[in-house]
């Protein structure tokens, strides 16, 4: 049937799209109207930084007044980036860290070490600012100078040899 001269399938068709068009624009405005009154997520680095959270795991530290040597870290660390020297020092309980590394180029900080340190020692900061141009700088020590007199232990005990059976004598 016609109207005007127009087919009524044309017309409806002019109007349903004109409606579909404008439902897409109210769609699409919907989403902006809603991030358009909600807080910005964007910081504007370096002059802002982000808040980190209490459990990021930014580059390793580790406090050597805490640290007992009981090398659990440097046993369970997976790529072996850690290395410990230790002295037992005269008349002190507790063996003073002559050295204690970090090699944080070789570190897929898997946390294994901070979640066996019986004495919380070994911790991760918050610090997420790792770019240097040497990478030397990512080896870490935190070890202090060691009084006079200290006598040194080594960092790996040395499994004991076994017993040297004695020697047969040939037949002739
Ligand atoms: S975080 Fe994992 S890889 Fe890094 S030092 Fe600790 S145990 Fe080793
Ligand atoms: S596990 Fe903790 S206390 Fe033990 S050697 Fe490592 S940092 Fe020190």
């Amino acid at each position: 049937m016609d109207a005007f001269g127009v087919k009524i399938t044309d017309m409806f068709k002019f109007f349903s799209d004109i409606f579909t068009g404008l439902w897409t624009v109210v769609t699409g405005m919907k989403v902006t109207g809603k991030y358009l009154i909600k807080k910005p997520v964007t910081v504007q680095y370096p002059e802002q930084k982000c808040v980190i959270p209490d459990r990021y795991r930014g580059i390793l530290m580790c406090d050597t007044d805490k640290c007992i040597a009981c090398m659990q870290c440097v046993n369970i660390c997976p790529v072996s980036c850690i290395s410990i020297d230790s002295v037992k020092v005269e008349g002190q309980k507790k063996k003073q860290i002559n050295k204690f590394v970090i090699d944080v180029n070789r570190c897929i900080f898997c946390g294994l070490c901070v979640e066996v340190c019986p004495a919380s020692a070994i911790q991760f900061t918050k610090d997420y600012e790792h770019s240097v141009t040497d990478r030397k700088e990512l080896i870490l020590h935190f070890e202090k100078p060691v009084a006079a007199g200290a006598q040194a232990v080594p960092a790996v005990q040395e499994p004991p040899k076994p017993a040297e059976e004695p020697k047969t004598q040939e037949a002739k």
